[in-house]
Formats: structure tokens, C-alpha cells, sequence
């Protein structure tokens, strides 16, 4: 009883990060994370999330313990069970063996926000749970995209030792496109009656969809629709590298087709393993993170020299004044610029 307490109190804790100081990355909440306090994994988070740029000195630590962790993107429109959806999957993946991490996106999903508090018999099966940890984040405001440190919490995760990462996300705007980003699996769910509203489906999504549930089963019009989305997912794929996507119907709140769902996804996860795609998807998105790495120290550089906002704000404002052109002005901050090598 006393247990389980204090797992529900952690988790209403981490759905409401509290600002804390960026510092207060200490050895101690260090140590106690990687021996695996669930307490510290969600302090760490909130650090991270608060300030992404704590990240690389917790990435030293974490060595040794990345690179094996699937992440499994879940998109789709709102309302087609997404939430609860996540729930029966990660409830499956830990029958199976396998420790959950589930990231949540979306202030109005049931992890999250105020439906959060009225929906607690989803809840409670998960965070219940000693091999599901779930954390949501705020989606990047009026974006509708992931938080940007994301990425980085996934990574987190990953480190505490989860080997399966759902990343369940609003589902719209932005969101749709950033998952692909963070996901080695994306799993675009739908429901019988989304014949409409799949033209409002960014394009991109339909390319990367791995897999395509059709949730709410038990509604009318199930074989129809499975029966035209395989139609038209057999035409949108096989791109060159990947076949085309699985077309599997589900009823989430009836607990109905989930094994399939994650069978699917385990043969998937093995195939990426075993064919070295996952470790090139790992190394790609590496790049992506050097490469942004490298622009913030350059800006970083950059800003502290001259004073870069204010500078390039005075100059832009002189020059639609007189006219010219800025490339003279580039020229002469990018010489005044010293690179310092990060130690
Ligand atoms: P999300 O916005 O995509 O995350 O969707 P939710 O998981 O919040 O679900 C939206 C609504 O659909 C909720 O009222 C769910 O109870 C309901 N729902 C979820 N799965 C099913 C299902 O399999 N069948 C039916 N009929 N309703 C479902």
C-alpha cells in the first residue's frame, strides 16, 4: 500500500515538472538514478527537460548503457485512441519481459493534464507497474511539435534501463513530423472512420508509418476501412527501403488485437536489430545531434564576441535604411570569432 503510494506520487510529481535550478545536477541524484531510483530518474528528467544543455554531462555517465533501447513512435489524429492504445501496448511489452518507458506528448492525453486526474483506471494499470515508467511532456507550445529536449529524455530513459521507448505524441502539426526524428518504429494509429481525415495526415507520416492500426474495431465500418487503407498503403509503399506498412485492427479499450499489434513491432525490432538498421538509425540521428551541438557552440562563440542579437539586429535596421548588402558585416564578425575546443 505504502508502495504503491509512492509510485502514484511520483508519477502526478513528474506530470508537473517545478522549475528547478539548472545546476542541481548533482553526483548524488546522478548516482541514485543510474542505480535505479525511480525518484531520481524523474528528477533527472525534469532537469533535462528544464535545461537540455545538462544532457552532455549526464551522457558520459550513461555510457555502456545506450544504443539498445527501441523507440516506438505512436502518431495519429486526436481521439483515435492513441492513449489508450500506448497503455495496452506498454501493459504487453512488460508481460513480455521488456521495461517500458512512455513519453506522452500531449497536454490533453490522459497521461497528462486534467483528463489525466479523471482517467485513473488506465492510469493506475501503468503507473502501478515496476517495469513501465510513463512521463509526459509539454509539446513545444503553439507548435504542436515534440519539446525539444525530447530526444534527450528518451535517452534518459533508455539509460535507466528501458528497452522499449514509446513516444506517444499530440497528433498534430508538428509533432507528427519531430516523432519520425526520435523513433526507430513509427506506428500511425487510425480509426474505421478516418477515410477523411487522411488527407489532413502530413505527408511525411504516411511515408514513415511502419505500421498502421486501426483502432476502435468494434465500431461500424472496421472492414471497409482496413480494406481501403491496405488498398492505399500498398500504394503509397514499398518505398526502396522499407516494405509496406502493415494494416492491423485493434479495439484498445476492449483489450482486442493488441498481441498482434506488438508482435508486429517486436519482429520489426528484431529485423532492425539483426540487419544493423537500427545502429545506422542510432548513428544518424548522432549526426543530427553533433550537428546541432556544434551550431549552438558556433552561435554560443559567436554571441559572446559580438554580441550577436543587438549586433545583427543594428545592422540589419542600418541597412534597410541605406540599402546594401549584409555579406561585408558576416565577413567581419566571422573573423573576430574565436573557437574555443570544448574540453
Ligand atoms: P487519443 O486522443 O488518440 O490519445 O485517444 P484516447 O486514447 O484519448 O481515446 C479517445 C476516446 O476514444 C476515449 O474516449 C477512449 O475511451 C475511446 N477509445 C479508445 N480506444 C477505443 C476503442 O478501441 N473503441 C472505442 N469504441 N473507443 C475507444
Amino acid at each position: 500500500m505504502r508502495l504503491r503510494r509512492r509510485r502514484t506520487l511520483a508519477y502526478v510529481k513528474s506530470s508537473k515538472p517545478t522549475p528547478i535550478h539548472p545546476q542541481s545536477l548533482s553526483n548524488e541524484l546522478v548516482d541514485a538514478y543510474l542505480s535505479g531510483s525511480r525518484l531520481a530518474l524523474a528528477r533527472v528528467i525534469t532537469r533535462v527537460e528544464n535545461d537540455p544543455s545538462l544532457f552532455p554531462a549526464l551522457r558520459k555517465a550513461l555510457d555502456g548503457r545506450l544504443g539498445k533501447g527501441v523507440r516506438i513512435g505512436i502518431t495519429g489524429p486526436p481521439g483515435v485512441g492513441k492513449s489508450t492504445l500506448t497503455s495496452a501496448i506498454a501493459l504487453g511489452l512488460a508481460g513480455k519481459g521488456h521495461k517500458v518507458g512512455v513519453i506522452a506528448v500531449d497536454p490533453s492525453s490522459p497521461f497528462t493534464g486534467g483528463a489525466f486526474m479523471g482517467d485513473r483506471v488506465r492510469m493506475d494499470a501503468l503507473v502501478g507497474n515496476p517495469d513501465i515508467y510513463v512521463r509526459s511532456l509539454a509539446s513545444r507550445e503553439g507548435h504542436g511539435g515534440l519539446s525539444p529536449s525530447t530526444p534527450y529524455v528518451a535517452e534518459v530513459i533508455e539509460g535507466y534501463g528501458m528497452d522499449r521507448i514509446l513516444i506517444e505524441t499530440v497528433g498534430v502539426g508538428q509533432a507528427e513530423l519531430d516523432v519520425l526524428r526520435c523513433a526507430d518504429i513509427v506506428v500511425l494509429v487510425l480509426q474505421p472512420s478516418t477515410g477523411d481525415t487522411i488527407q489532413t495526415l502530413k505527408a511525411g507520416i504516411i511515408e514513415a508509418a511502419d505500421l498502421i492500426v486501426v483502432n476502435k474495431a468494434d465500431l461500424p465500418g472496421i472492414d471497409s476501412a482496413l480494406q481501403s487503407l491496405r488498398f492505399l498503403f500498398s500504394l503509397s509503399g514499398p518505398r526502396p527501403d522499407k516494405p509496406a506498412p502493415p494494416v492491423l485492427a485493434t479495439s484498445a479499450q476492449q483489450s482486442s488485437g493488441i498481441e498482434k499489434v506488438i508482435a508486429e513491432i517486436e519482429k520489426q525490432a528484431g529485423e532492425l536489430i539483426s540487419s544493423g538498421r537500427h545502429e545506422a538509425m542510432r548513428a544518424r540521428r548522432l549526426v543530427e545531434e553533433i550537428r546541432q551541438s556544434i551550431q549552438k557552440e558556433l552561435w554560443t562563440a559567436f554571441d559572446s564576441t559580438i554580441g550577436a542579437d543587438a549586433a545583427i539586429a543594428k545592422e540589419a535596421a542600418k541597412l534597410a535604411k541605406t540599402g546594401g548588402s549584409p555579406y561585408e558585416f558576416v565577413r567581419k564578425a566571422c573573423a573576430k570569432v574565436r573557437i574555443e575546443p570544448v574540453k
